[in-house]
């Protein structure tokens, strides 16, 4: 898999100290209340996992599946709900996770939805943002780290489901998703 990325951007230990840094913040800041985490699947399944583990208040978590893009590496600017929340948001605190921001429209149709099924406050936490792609606008409340515009892999990230398991952030090869 290796041979497939053309730059490693952040390796497994920058992640892990950019993760736990994000942590501390949102324990800091979400003390006193109990938050309703939501991991967007896929992307999102290996940042919530690290994610959580460092955020010390009591706290739910569940899962919701968009889908913008298909087997694209652009968005299609269709979002569709996959899989819907088990629970309801209603006069929650919601803390939305997510791998990466790039036009915004998947997020924005997000706190679209999550507000008209009236949660008490959206909060966006993303751990890599590329806001030189952003076609709405939108801005995380909290973000690991700025991205070029460049599609990358890897922590989560996949290219056709591929690459997830990767543990470092990294620029596909442009030869891998052109053939
Ligand atoms: P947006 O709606 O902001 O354009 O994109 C939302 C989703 O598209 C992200 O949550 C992520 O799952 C996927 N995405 C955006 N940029 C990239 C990228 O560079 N690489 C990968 N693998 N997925 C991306
Ligand atoms: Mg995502
Ligand atoms: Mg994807």
């Amino acid at each position: 898999m290796r041979n497939d990325i053309q730059e490693v951007l952040y390796n497994a230990e920058q992640i892990q100290a950019k993760v736990k840094e994000l942590g501390e913040t949102l324990t800091r800041d979400f003390e006193g209340r109990n938050p309703l985490v939501i991991c967007v699947l896929k992307g999102a399944f290996i940042f919530m996992s690290d994610l959580v583990k460092e955020i010390d208040v009591p706290l739910e978590i569940d899962f919701m599946a968009v889908s913008s893009y298909g087997q694209s590496t652009k968005s299609s600017g269709v979002v569709k709900i996959i899989k819907d929340l088990d629970v309801s948001v209603e006069g929650r605190d919601v803390l939305i996770v997510e791998d990466i921001i790039d036009s915004g429209l998947t997020l924005s149709y997000l706190i679209d939805v999550l507000e008209r099924r009236n949660a008490k406050s959206v909060t966006i936490v993303t751990l890599f943002d590329k806001p030189a792609r952003r076609t709405v606008d939108l801005e995380a409340d909290y973000k690991g780290f700025t991205l070029p515009d460049a599609f990358v892999v890897g922590y989560g990230l996949d290219y056709a489901e591929k690459y997830r398991n990767l543990p470092y952030i990294g620029v596909l090869k442009p030869e891998v998703y052109e053939k």
